[in-house]
């Protein structure tokens, strides 16, 4: 059976690989260092999926600054110690580059910070055709052009590929490009947060979402 999208693209965290302990974490140290807070796991993490000076913003507009330098320290720091692979992840990424796929990343991480996550999980890398940063497009998701980016560099065009994602800038951010949407709640937010921003699909786990890119066991 062909692919169902030709062009498949994924957000990064939360979805591809698993850093909801590592940026929750990295959250929780700047707060806690710069405006001497405590917060709620739910409060450090609405904001997951925006890029991460929008994030700091949210905590303060004023210490935004200083929030991101005592994150990014503290989550370089710790990557390789707290960032795990979902279990199937690398056989999906593996079984859409066999069947065809082009598999591309678009997230809102710096590229240093991308590479991180890649020398820390090899395996997740060697199956992607385009990885799309923040420093790769004007503006961010939700907004589409890191979408647009993408299916640009891969050559594809709206109608034959699908954006998938944890959180409910991806959803939001995949239908402004026009793009099939496939929210999975195996990341920072559940079914309920995704739901506010209309996905085409959602996916409780991995196979789920093979069935729905490939096709398998349907
Ligand atoms: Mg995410």
């Amino acid at each position: 059976m062909p692919p169902r999208f030709s062009t498949v693209l994924f957000d990064l965290d939360g979805t591809v690989v698993d850093t909801v302990a590592l940026i929750r974490e990295s959250h929780r140290h700047a707060v806690r260092t710069v405006l001497g807070v405590e917060m709620s796991d739910e409060e450090l993490t609405a904001n997951v999926g925006r890029p991460l000076i929008d994030q700091m913003r949210a905590f303060s507009e004023e210490h935004a600054e200083a929030l991101l330098v005592e994150q990014r320290a503290w989550n370089h720091a710790h990557t390789a110690e707290l960032i795990a692979g979902y279990p199937g992840m690398d056989g999906l990424l593996g079984r859409l580059h066999e069947a065809g796929c082009r598999v591309g990343i678009v997230t809102s991480k710096s590229r240093p910070t991308v590479q991180l996550a890649f020398d820390a999980l090899p395996d997740i890398a060697r199956h992607l055709d385009d990885v799309v940063g923040l420093e790769d497009s004007a503006t961010h998701k939700p907004g589409p052009e890191p979408v647009q980016v993408a299916l640009a560099n891969l050559g594809a065009t709206p109608e034959d590929a699908c954006y998938v994602g944890d959180a409910p800038f991806d959803i939001a951010a995949g239908n402004a490009a026009g793009v099939t949407t496939i929210g999975v709640t195996w990341g920072f937010f559940d079914q309920a947060a995704l739901d506010t921003e209309h996905p085409d699909l959602v996916a409780h786990d991995i196979p789920a979402l093979e069935a729905m890119l490939l096709g398998a066991g349907e």
